[in-house]
């Protein structure tokens, strides 16, 4: 289990920033684990503040919620840069589904660790073609710390990592629940990916 490093403050304060990155498939766990590491640092009476994309308003408009229904207040920001105003004063930065930011998110958690902050940022490593997802594999190269939780593969029961997309968009961004998305290990995949195109192009033939 990932053990919290203690936040310093008085002269130090500056001296004790760095980034934290939770990454997985979907139903990994990441939300939960955001939401467990910023209620302890609330019970250290640390100062925390939260924030999620404007656009994923699928479970609540400014609530971060988990598949296990657990919840936490956020602020939901269009760009990353916004976080620079609304995080002064705080020790701690928790921020939910980082892959649709854009790469300036990257800067900004630098900025925020630089002077002093605590980030913790979750979010899915890949898309669902298995590519890396926006900017969460560049925060992957320059967090202190990076924990890949796992899901459970809905085919087989083995550890997930994919994120597989049951609709057929081809959007990369495609806003979804269970019925869009399963989790699924690499084996159940490719397996999965390519019956698709299988079926695919048999509907193209006809
Ligand atoms: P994430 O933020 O990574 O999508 P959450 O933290 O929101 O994940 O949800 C994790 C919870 O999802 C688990 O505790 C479990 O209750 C539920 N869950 C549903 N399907 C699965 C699955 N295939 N594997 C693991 N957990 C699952
Ligand atoms: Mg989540």
């Amino acid at each position: 289990m990932f053990i919290e490093p203690r936040v310093g403050n008085g002269r130090d304060a500056a001296r004790r920033g760095w980034i934290e990155v939770v990454v997985g498939s979907m139903f990994s766990g990441k939300t939960e684990e955001l939401i467990r590491r910023l209620n302890r640092a609330r019970i250290a009476r640390q100062r925390v503040e939260i924030f999620k994309p404007a656009l994923d308003t699928r479970y609540h408009e400014h609530d971060v919620v988990s598949h296990n229904a657990t919840s936490i207040r956020s602020t939901p920001i269009q760009l990353p840069d916004e976080m620079l105003l609304l995080a002064s004063g705080c020790d701690v930065v928790g921020i939910d589904e980082a892959q649709f930011f854009d790469a300036s998110l990257v800067e900004v958690c630098n900025q925020l660790a630089d002077h002093g902050v605590r980030v913790i940022v979750a979010g899915l490593d890949m898309d669902y073609r298995g590519q890396p997802f926006g900017p969460v594999p560049a925060l992957m190269a320059v967090a202190e710390y990076v924990t890949k939780v796992h899901a459970v593969c809905v085919c087989c029961g083995e550890i997930a990592t994919y994120s597989f997309r049951k609709a057929a968009s081809a959007e990369q961004v495609l806003l979804g629940e269970t019925d869009s998305y399963e989790a699924r290990c690499r084996h159940c995949f490719l397996e999965g990916r390519q019956e698709k195109s299988a079926s695919a192009a048999a509907e193209f033939k006809h």
